[in-house]
């Protein structure tokens, strides 16, 4: 048995063979072909499938945006620029007999981390990927969560502030746009402009272009108090988006993957008292770090590709 999983992001197309076992046994990586019609870019990736082995028994998809997993429509993806595109179908030209699954990229981390990761056994569980964007994957009663009317679960579009910062969804103050990455990365450049003296502008060479959030959290580490306050202000945004997900679903484990969460315990430590001193239930919640990394969204298409296989025949 050969599943295929697909990993699609604004950037980069990540593919992975797993094994019954549920190891990457092939994989490869290619750049977006940025700007090309869905057409071809579903081409480019049959093509990769083929060449990564000769057996396929099923292919997920994941991708990120608004999909409509049952009719395999990817209704809005701005990364990929995406809109109202029938991917499945597209992909089912190449396939014509092999089950296929698309879903939103933060939905197939979860799956992935359900079946094999820090889900394991969970009833109740929440994935906030942190990266440039915030992708959340919602774990009800067992099973992966959909929203309602399958239209999605975007915990990155949550609001915090209404006044707040421009969300890339053309909303203010969303989670996304208080706690992700690049909320980090936009303070540290705001430092560098700012605080010549801050160990910021010392490790760019006063270079905005060379901030990233690894540096500023680094930074942060090493007690320099421009990025302590960076840093500060981010676990203040991010344990208020948590307390709300608490009030709302009382989860057994929240679990944080993407670039923000290799700060490891340096970040989780404190968000895990600042949660608990937020949330109306004042319980110690368990906020780790998502066990299955970058691969997740490899391993959560290949998997859904095959769990789905009935719902998609
Ligand atoms: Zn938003």
């Amino acid at each position: 048995m050969t599943r295929i999983g697909f990993d699609v992001g604004g950037t980069k197309i990540a593919v992975g063979a797993i094994s019954e076992d549920y190891q990457i046994i092939a994989r490869r990586q290619i750049p977006f072909p940025t700007g090309r019609p869905y057409k071809e870019v579903a081409r480019v990736m049959a093509d990769l499938a083929k060449e990564l082995t000769d057996r396929i028994d099923s292919i997920g998809i994941g991708m990120p945006g608004e999909i409509d997993n049952k009719k395999g429509l990817v209704i809005r993806a701005h990364n990929v620029q995406f809109y109202e595109v029938p991917f499945k179908d597209e992909m089912k030209n190449y396939f014509p007999d092999i089950p296929i699954h698309i879903e939103n990229d933060a939905n197939a981390a979860a799956f992935a981390e359900l079946k094999l990761g820090s889900f394991k056994n969970c009833k109740t569980a929440v994935l906030l990927t942190i990266g440039t964007g915030i992708g959340g994957g919602l774990i009800l009663d067992g099973k992966l969560f959909n929203g309602g009317m399958n239209h999605g679960v975007e915990i990155g579009h949550m609001r915090l502030d209404s006044r707040g910062p421009l969300c890339s969804c053309g909303n203010r103050g969303c989670v996304e746009a208080l706690c992700s990455g690049s909320w980090i990365i936009r303070e540290g450049k705001k430092a560098v402009i700012e605080y010549p003296k801050s160990m910021i502008y010392t490790r760019t060479q006063g270079n905005i272009d060379r901030v990233d959030a690894k540096l500023v959290i680094d930074c942060a580490k090493e007690e320099d108090p421009v990025a302590v306050d960076i840093f500060n202000r981010y676990i203040d945004n991010l344990s208020s988006a948590i307390a709300s997900i608490t009030a709302l679903l009382d989860p057994e484990v929240i679990a944080l993957g993407g670039g923000v969460s290799r700060a490891g315990e340096f970040l989780l430590e404190p968000l895990r008292e600042l949660v608990r001193q937020k949330s109306f239930f004042k319980y110690p919640y368990k906020i780790v770090a998502a066990e299955l990394g970058n691969d997740a969204g490899i391993i959560g298409s290949a998997l859904l590709g095959e769990f789905k296989k009935e719902a998609d025949e």
